[in-house]
């Protein structure tokens, strides 16, 4: 530091830490404030930054002045700005106030939730606040009590297929390993699913060749017609079925899965079904979007990200598991130095996700559901949803393009009717301008581009100059 010989135990005195956190708070509400003006993009090559930071690994300590101009010299320009109410790529990844406050003071506290008794706040305050979400979303009410905050849709869904391998094999595949598994597992999820179910998979020991990729409709969502017979095959064959997992609001189209049907087959067949609801879950806070969730109560888990629409910074996912004795079963180990008084009065969140320790995260969750209330949050899905119907009559009023996808919720997927070369330039078009940021896919019909609302400052004046960006990128492409 400069003003001493050596760097304070905590890095800063506390001093200078009030100082620089004072400034640094009024940089990021400056930030937010002003987070329009930044081309949404990044445009650095690849290599920039790294080039840009390199320098000799530090013998002594340096002041916070030269990190910070650093930060705004070099990071800066290789921020891509999920916070633009521009941004219309990929899915939404909420920040809030309350919620950025909520990890600041996670931060500050410093504290490792592993068990209840490691701090027993973080660990009641995590239960309430997923039981709140169960009322909030409306989910089913076997779900009280069984939620537990996950990093990711990713890491909830790998659990919720191990539980379904380990129920198949009667909980025996954690202690034998699958070596001596006479009869393959299989796992069965639409060929429109996110790839983390066959990652999981790939992870679980299960193998991507025994996933099946259950064919979707026009609309992309799962036939459970196709899903039957897969099952059925795979008995025939000898093999043993083990994890269904449906996507209530897919990647590519949000498209929703009938999860009733599915869910009903599953029962029968005695299967462990999944419902994956990342980004599409958060609709069901507003009664009218609720007949998405429509055999939810039939799932054995459900996994929602509340930081995609719910306000929520990144990371929060809420997974619930009926029972939730299945996933503690499935993950516990108990080494002595874990062993805790309380081990059966309180729960030890440590068994019920992969890593050991967890951060605090359910603080921020508890200060937005605070901050906004049930109608704050519905009227901020109202709004992306009600913009995205305008958005979707736009291109169909105009007849260079076309709908690539039914419109669902706050995601409209469309195309120049002109084909994929076409779609793809003004992809790149409208990305190259700075002014917004879309990403694309590939839908049964070909290339198609994808226009997700979810910020919380994306009104209806982006949307509309981002329609007037979009046709007239769409001329100068089509002039080419
Ligand atoms: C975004 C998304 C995921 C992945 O979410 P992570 O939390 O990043 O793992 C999984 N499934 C669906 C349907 C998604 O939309």
């Amino acid at each position: 530091m400069a003003e001493n010989e050596h760097t304070p135990p905590l890095g800063m005195t506390a001093e200078q830490f009030r100082r620089a956190g004072h400034d640094l708070i009024d940089w990021i509400a400056g930030y937010l404030e002003h987070v329009e003006e930044y081309g949404v993009l990044s445009p650095v090559e690849p290599g920039q930054v790294r080039r840009a930071v390199e320098r000799p690994l530090p013998a002594e300590g340096e002041a916070w002045p030269a990190l910070w101009s650093d930060f705004q010299q070099h990071i800066i320009p290789g921020i891509t700005h999920w916070q633009s109410p521009n941004f219309f790529a990929y899915f939404p990844a909420n920040a809030s106030y309350p919620a950025i406050l909520g990890e600041l003071l996670s931060a500050g506290l410093g504290v490792n939730g592993m068990l209840w008794s490691c701090s027993p706040a973080v660990t009641e305050l995590e239960t309430f606040v997923l039981d709140w979400l169960v009322e909030l979303l409306a989910l089913p009410a076997h779900f009280r009590g069984a939620g537990v905050i996950q990093d990711t849709a990713s890491s909830a869904s790998l659990c919720a297929l191990l539980c379904g391998r380990e129920q198949a094999l009667d909980w025996r595949g954690n202690t034998l390993g699958l070596a001596d598994q006479a009869a393959p597992l299989t796992a069965y999820t639409s060929d429109q699913a996110h790839s983390s179910i066959e990652k999981a998979a790939m992870i679980a020991g299960i193998g991507r060749e025994n996933v099946r990729l259950v064919p979707s409709n026009a609309v992309g969502a799962m036939k459970p017609d196709e899903l039957q017979r897969l099952i059925s095959q795979d008995r025939s064959a000898g093999r043993q079925p083990c994890f269904i997992s449906a996507t209530m609001g897919t990647t590519s189209s949000l498209a929703m899965d009938p999860l009733r049907t599915i869910g009903r087959i599953a029962a029968e067949e005695n299967i462990w079904f999944h419902v994956d609801g990342a980004m599409a879950g958060t609709a069901l806070a507003c009664p009218e979007f609720r007949d998405i969730g429509d055999g939810l109560e039939l799932a054995d888990s459900f996994c929602v990200n509340p930081h995609k629409w719910m306000l929520t910074n990144f990371d929060l996912d809420a997974f619930y598991v009926r029972q939730p004795q299945r996933l503690t079963r499935t993950l516990s180990i108990l080494p002595e130095y874990l062993r805790a008084a309380q081990s059966d009065e309180v729960v030890n969140y440590r068994d019920w996700h992969i890593p050991l320790g967890r951060r605090f995260r359910a603080l921020k969750l508890w200060f937005v559901i605070r901050t906004f209330g049930v109608e704050g949050i519905r009227r901020h899905i109202r709004e992306h949803v009600r913009l995205a119907g305008e958005f979707a009559r736009w291109v169909c009023e105009d007849d260079r393009f076309e709908l690539a996808a039914p419109p669902s919720l706050n995601l409209v997927c469309f195309r120049l009717k002109a084909g994929d070369g076409p779609s793809e330039a003004l992809l790149h078009a409208l990305n190259r301008s700075g002014r917004i940021h879309l990403t694309h896919t590939r839908l049964s019909g070909g290339y198609a581009l994808r226009f997700c609302i979810g910020q919380p400052r994306t009104g209806e004046p982006h949307v509309r100059a981002a329609w007037t960006l979009i046709a007239e990128a769409a001329r100068e492409v089509l002039e080419d």
